[in-house]
């Protein structure tokens, strides 16, 4: 059996092809999105053909409508893509078993079955970086919400009266605790262009210092609610910041010291499977289509 296994988003397309159960080659090719979604899909779809494989799992940025596997909902990066009905389309043109997922949950479906939540049923998977994803998982399903789009963290309110997102509130949670915010609020303070690598290179300066823990802080706020809200038994962080054990530390940390007593069973743990989480994802997602899905894989 031969999955291939495509992670499209705004810059790159991330592809696995997995036989018989293992990851057997993983590439990436840019995906274009400028020239247009027909153009990008054709592109996808000659790749899909050229590999030659018995299904095909899709995990892509945008909101995904569940019911046919169209895009509900893609940002101006990729003009063209609300409303493309991805599903049909590569089905049609390959006759082939599809599956199209959104990126987050891709993600966390890949944590779920083969990385850090590999046997946990009650979870909740936050991705943190431009903005933040989160992705929940209760009795061991992906919960969709009744429009399949639950897990939209980044935009809870943290701040009444905050900083505008780009949502078009104020306050917003990514606002504050996302890698893009940490930047932005550095910027201001040092007066100078950063990048998130300069700071964690930079962590040991006392004002830098400061920065990180301020913003772990409003990591951790976030997190305490989730935890109340759902009492999981882990939340899975990942993002290229939370590969970092010692931000991990920090953040247990500060966790441990905010967190009701009674909650404080809930783990937090850094996602294993990096950029590949949402190919593992959208492989179980097809693997699912075809048959009876096992967590043998690696
Ligand atoms: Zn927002």
């Amino acid at each position: 059996m031969k999955i291939l296994a495509l992670d499209i988003g705004g810059t790159a397309v991330k592809s696995g092809l997995f036989c018989d159960g293992q990851l057997t080659s993983f590439e990436e090719f840019p995906t274009q999105a400028h020239l247009g979604a027909a153009v990008m899909m054709k592109n996808i779809l000659d790749y899909i053909l050229d590999q030659a494989p018995d299904a095909v799992g899709i995990s892509t940025s945008g909101q995904v409508d569940p019911t046919d596997g169209s895009i509900a909902f893609a940002t101006d990066a990729m003009p063209g893509y609300t409303g493309f009905p991805v599903k049909q389309y590569i089905h049609e043109q390959t006759g082939l078993p599809v599956s199209v997922e959104n990126d987050v949950n891709s993600a966390a479906l890949g944590e779920a079955h083969f990385g850090a939540a590999k046997g946990i049923h009650h979870f909740l998977c936050l991705t943190i970086g431009t903005g933040i994803g989160g992705a929940i998982f209760i009795n061991g399903k992906l919960y969709l919400g009744a429009n399949g789009i639950a897990g939209e963290v980044g935009h809870m309110t943290t701040h009444l009266d905050g900083v505008p997102c780009n949502c078009g509130n104020r306050g917003c949670y990514e606002a504050y605790a996302s890698t893009s915010a940490l930047v932005r609020r550095a910027e201001q303070e040092l007066g100078k262009k950063v990048t998130g690598r300069d700071l964690f290179a930079a962590r040991a300066e006392a004002n830098i210092s400061k920065l990180f823990d301020r913003w772990a802080d409003e990591i951790v706020a976030g997190l305490t609610s989730l935890t109340y809200s759902f009492n999981p038994q882990a939340i899975v962080l990942g993002g290229g910041m939370m590969s970092q054990p010692e931000i991990i530390s920090l953040i247990r940390e500060k966790y441990a010291q905010r967190v009701i007593p009674s909650f404080s069973r809930t783990e937090l743990l850094s996602a294993a499977l990096g950029n590949q989480a949402g190919i593992y994802g959208a492989y179980y997602s097809a693997l699912e289509l075809t048959g009876s899905p096992t967590d043998q894989t690696q």
